[in-house]
């Protein structure tokens, strides 16, 4: 049995807590590896070698810090294929997808070899009478960051190169269920030239969630998970002295007008609804049709959801892998069970699905609810998996309205051809994300990723220049040097403008 352990101070090292987790193929339903899950003192070794690293570290001219993050480019690029596979090995989702993660996870390191340029700040000459002012960002420390199985790449990614570019050192916890590729880049960061030390992964669960809360030598946290976790990291973190950007759960919609083409949104539901299982915080989980809409989109959509490719990940052909454990399996199938009893519509019903070969997978056939009602729980929780819910809506001001009224917020989708309702609805909505025409707004690495409500907790997206700012601290520095001109105290305010 493979032993997956942590890498701390540049080296790769064996868990010691005596706790371990178990790591599947979800297309099997085989357990693969042990993972070392660990404690507050295994934590504590790697934010004392972080905090040993970083004064060298945040006195590294940002050039050469950007430079890193270029090697580290070239070296995702070269090994993205093994690293596509690690994710399809663990995570189930197919391999075309994950390459698609590690592209995106990339984009931010590109983003960050500019941090020179990004770093620069505002500079005032005369601000009084030989007087300057000017402003600098200044790295908080060591930071942490802890993150979901759904992309084990790219989300450790949308954080350790803003945070390291910009002079922190970073410890991360990825999640247990899909823990081997954060070791990977682990290995590429040292390659890169990353000094020891300024990167660490410690494995685990709750217990080493906890000690990075408690952890006195941690400057900042940033979270993405599930909304009731994030939620108390965000307040854990923040009580204990913390910054903390915490984002959670969704449920995204999709509003289809009468006007919309609705093969293209067909094919926007199918990919965006569907793809990696629905385990996606940007999956479409609810597809509001306008009027005349509805029938439309379902008499085309049904079919292409029974016709959908399940597969194993690594299958060439498949268009959507299977669920990442076997309890999350359970989860979602309960939920279309509900969804049933709570007297929506199951036009497509996935759970019989069996794949020869692959009978102890854990697959679950795409599911679609017509009919459904703001008032059921398909609606108003977070499934994370293949199901659809239908819902009707007679005008555009009655689907605004619906959206904004649910807990969460991350993204928004509008298909239409009438650019007046799209800007309107632009303005209106009460989500982080909006696509017009497009399924999965997730921003480029040079915007930021955010949603509102329950999606996120905290002042800052993430990444881009709102990454920036979470991990720096601004310092405003104002200097005269008029040496030898004796003023003598002054009591009053300093007005050096007047
Ligand atoms: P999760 O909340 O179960 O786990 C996230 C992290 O928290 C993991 O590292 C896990 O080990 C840790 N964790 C789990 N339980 C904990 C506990 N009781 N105490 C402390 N730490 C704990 O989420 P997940 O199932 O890995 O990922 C799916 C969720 O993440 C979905 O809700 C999805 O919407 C969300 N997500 C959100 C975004 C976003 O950008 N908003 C992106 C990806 C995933």
């Amino acid at each position: 049995m493979r032993h997956i352990g942590h890498f701390i101070g540049g080296k790769h090292v064996a868990g010691t807590s005596g706790h371990s987790g178990d790591v599947f193929d979800p297309a099997s339903g085989e357990i693969t590896a042990k993972v070392a899950m660990a404690n507050a003192s295994e934590v504590d070794k790697a934010v004392a070698a972080a905090n040993a690293a970083w004064p060298a570290w945040a006195a590294t001219p940002p050039l050469r810090r950007a430079r890193t993050m270029f090697k580290l480019r070239e070296l995702l690029e070269r090994d993205r294929r093994e690293l596509s596979a690690i994710v399809t090995s663990e995570h189930g989702k197919v391999l075309s997808d994950a390459d698609g993660e590690v592209q995106r996870g990339l984009e931010v390191v590109e983003f960050a070899s500019g941090i020179p340029h990004l770093l620069k700040g505002e500079y005032t000459d005369q601000v009084g009478t030989g007087i300057d002012a000017w402003s600098i960002r200044q790295p908080l420390g060591v930071v942490a960051g802890i993150t979901p199985f759904n992309f084990p790449i790219m989300v450790p990614l949308w954080m350790i190169p803003v945070a390291l570019a910009t002079g922190n050192c970073f410890v991360l916890k990825p999640s247990e269920k899909d823990p081997s590729v954060a070791l990977k880049l682990a290995d590429l960061m040292k390659e890169a030239g990353v000094p020891d030390g300024v990167f660490s992964v410690v494995q685990g669960g709750r217990d080493a969630v906890e000690a990075i809360i408690a952890h006195p030598g941690i400057a900042a946290i940033s979270f993405v998970g599930s909304t009731a976790i994030a939620e108390t990291i965000y307040r854990g973190g923040t009580s204990a002295g913390k910054r903390v950007q915490a984002l959670g759960g969704a449920k995204n919609h999709m509003v289809i007008m009468p006007d919309a083409n609705i093969d293209d949104a067909v094919d926007a539901l199918m990919g965006s609804a569907y793809g990696a299982a629905g385990e996606r915080c940007m999956a479409v989980s609810v597809a509001v049709t306008v009027g005349s809409a509805g029938d439309a989109l379902m008499s085309k959509l049904a079919p292409r959801v029974r016709a959908l490719k399940v597969a194993p990940g690594v299958d060439p052909d498949a268009e959507m892998g299977p669920l990442v454990t076997r309890e999350h399996l359970e989860k979602v199938r309960g939920y279309v069970d509900t969804g049933v009893k709570e007297g929506a519509d199951l036009v497509v019903d996935g759970r019989g699905l069996k794949l020869q070969g692959y009978e102890n997978g854990f697959f679950l056939g795409g599911c679609l609810f017509d009919n459904v009602t703001a008032d059921m729980r398909i609606y108003k929780e977070e499934i994370f998996g293949p199901v659809l819910s239908v819902m009707r809506a007679p005008d555009v001001a009655t689907a605004t309205k619906l959206i904004n009224a649910h807990q969460y917020g991350n993204g928004v989708a509008l298909f239409t051809n009438d650019g007046g309702v799209a800007r309107d609805f632009t303005q209106a909505i009460q989500i982080g994300m909006v696509g017009i025409n497009v399924p999965i707004p997730v921003p480029m690495a040079f915007h930021s990723f955010g949603g509102w409500k329950q999606s996120l907790f905290g002042d800052h997206h993430i990444y881009g220049m709102e990454g920036v700012r979470f991990y720096t601290r601004y310092k405003a520095v104002t200097q005269r040097w008029t040496a030898g001109t004796r003023r003598g105290p002054e009591f009053t305010m300093p007005t050096p403008g007047r």
